[in-house]
């Protein structure tokens, strides 16, 4: 049977498509054990929806497990308002730009998104789905994906299933891999960027 994809690891396989194999030999550790300053701020913000103490109202669903047969596809919801229709997905922070412009970034459409299909195949009518910036209280609609989103996306799931590293000369750029969480375990990091880092030591 063909294997559902979650939402953590496509957030990897974005980074770097190698990381997937590592990220499910640390799905087993303590994430505070790994986890980058950013990632760990990600996961206090979370820590009420892990522990379904967000709010106690019936019509709020919390950390519901989903998934899509269509896309084969699985994760959790973040909040969905039974009343108004509404799927949020709380950030610890939306930053602004030098502009003073919001970064939406395409990673947070792709979490409210990848959501929203899932709810949607559980016939729940989805009317708006927003990105919550809790520091500041503010509120940020997403827009539903258009077709020519759509097949990008199927693209890169298709891209994820069909991804092996062995079929050629792997490669990443250094900056990378110097910011990757799984750097420790990954033979590429090991046997090549680590030595020319060191090479004039
Ligand atoms: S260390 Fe580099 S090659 Fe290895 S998984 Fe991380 S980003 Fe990819």
């Amino acid at each position: 049977m063909e294997s559902y994809i979650k939402l953590s690891t496509l957030n990897d396989f974005i980074f770097c498509p190698k990381s997937i194999y590592y990220h499910t030999l640390y799905d087993s550790y303590e994430k505070k054990l790994y986890q980058d300053e950013v990632q760990i701020a990600w996961t206090i913000a979370h820590e009420t929806i892990d522990n379904k103490i967000y709010s106690t109202s019936k019509y709020i669903l919390q950390w519901l497990d989903v998934y899509s047969e269509n896309f084969k596809i699985s994760w959790k919801i973040d909040i969905f308002n039974t009343k108004t229709w509404e799927l949020i997905e709380r950030k610890n922070q939306v930053h602004r730009d030098e502009n003073n412009k919001e970064k939406i970034y395409t990673w947070y459409k792709y979490q409210l998104r990848w959501q929203m299909f899932c709810l949607e195949e559980l016939w729940y009518h989805i009317k708006k789905i927003s990105l919550y910036s809790m520091k500041d209280n503010k509120k940020y609609p997403i827009y539903k994906p258009d077709n020519k989103w759509l097949i990008k996306f199927q693209n890169l799931l298709e891209e994820y299933r069909r991804f092996n590293p062995n079929t050629k000369k792997w490669s990443q750029n250094t900056s990378k891999c110097m910011k990757c969480i799984y750097r420790e375990l990954c033979d590429y990091y090991i046997w090549e960027v680590y030595p020319q880092l060191h090479l004039f030591e």
